[in-house]
């Protein structure tokens, strides 16, 4: 079988979770009466130090219920040019919430007070209005680089001084927290609301959740609802969310170890040079000729059993995940350093 390395989402439910799954105890959450989705909520709720929180079933309708929540049409968001927001929803935020996105490269590490200041509005009513500031961590277009904590903290504060919002798409918060040792919360609390994912590096087949205080949260629930979201005997789902968040956050440090052998191979090797520092658990790997492209390497790889993600026209991206062992990833190694040695 091939060495599935194209994202942290192709994982599939072993037998702890699905039996989890098969015992769940639900009911009806669309009147709130499904007992293992409440349950997950407050948990991810008092994960994250934040009054509420709600299920959802993708990491994108957590990140837009957040948005739409906490903004009128025509109002502005600063976000860095990479962001998933910006690239990865289908430009929902434009489409369901009539926003506009201020973009900007941030720098290594994160942005911080200074990068955004130059972007903000004057309160003249011919100009958008500022409204919110959007962080994500780890960030996925920056190679799963970890937004540092200081620059956060300061971020979070001058927000509040400003009347901003500030969203953190957290979608794997998970990682940043395990690699970096800051706990949960004390990245949550920077920001007002919060979106994470448990279809990524946890291992669960769906679902996320957005965590905010409780008016915000009740006004995520109406338009959860109003864009098809409400569910019903969901809590199968929630059980799975609940084994992971009890199995499999821990073991993301070896999805991170493995993510470091990977990038020893293509330090090795002199068609490929790492794009970014790897911090968790995504490679993003530059081809180093221009007349060289990354189609042709992935398609190398493939030939030789390893499957990667072309990123763009000069990138590629290889994620480690749950379900590839650390055997794997040393074939995999070997087989990168034979095709870009
Ligand atoms: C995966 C991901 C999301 C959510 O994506 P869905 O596919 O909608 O679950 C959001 N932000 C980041 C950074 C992601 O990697």
């Amino acid at each position: 079988m091939a060495i599935d390395l194209r994202s942290d989402t192709v994982t599939r439910p072993d037998v702890g979770m699905r039996s989890a799954m098969a015992a769940a105890e639900v009911g009806d959450d669309v009147f709130g009466e499904d007992p293992t989705v409440n349950l997950l909520q407050e948990r991810v709720a008092s994960l994250l130090g934040k009054e509420a929180a709600l299920f959802t079933p993708s990491g994108t309708m957590a990140n837009q219920l957040a948005l739409a929540s906490q903004t009128q049409p025509g109002d502005e968001v600063l976000i860095d040019r990479a962001a998933h927001i910006v690239n990865y929803e289908s430009g929902a935020g434009a489409a369901l919430s009539g926003l506009q996105f201020r973009t900007f490269d941030s720098p290594v590490g994160g942005f911080r007070v200074e990068d955004l200041r130059p972007l903000c509005r004057a309160a003249h009513y011919w100009l958008p209005r500022t409204r919110v500031v959007e962080l994500e961590n780890t960030h996925n277009g920056r190679g799963g680089e970890i937004f540092r904590i200081e620059r956060m903290r300061e971020i979070g504060e001058w927000a509040r001084t400003q009347g901003y919002r500030v969203h953190l798409d957290g979608a794997r918060l998970w990682n940043a927290s395990v690699a970096s040792g800051v706990p949960l919360h004390e990245y949550a609390a920077c920001a007002h609301t919060v979106s994470v994912c448990f279809s990524k590096g946890l291992g669960a087949p769906v679902g996320s959740a957005v965590a905010g205080d409780a008016e915000t949260i009740r006004r995520a629930h109406g338009f959860r609802k109003r864009w098809g979201g409400g569910m019903r005997q969901v809590g199968i789902l929630a059980a799975a969310a609940l084994y992971a968040l009890d199995h499999n956050l821990p073991r993301l440090a070896d999805d991170h170890r493995k993510a470091r052998l990977l990038a020893a191979a293509v330090e090795r090797s002199s068609r490929l040079a790492m794009a970014h520092p790897v911090e968790t658990n995504i490679l993003i790997i530059e081809v180093v000729d221009p007349d060289d492209t990354p189609v042709a390497v992935v398609e190398a790889l493939k030939r030789e059993g390893v499957l990667g993600a072309v990123w763009d026209d000069r990138r590629l991206r290889l994620v480690t995940h749950l379900d590839v062992s650390v055997e794997d990833v040393e074939k995999a190694a070997q087989i990168l350093i034979r095709v870009a040695g």
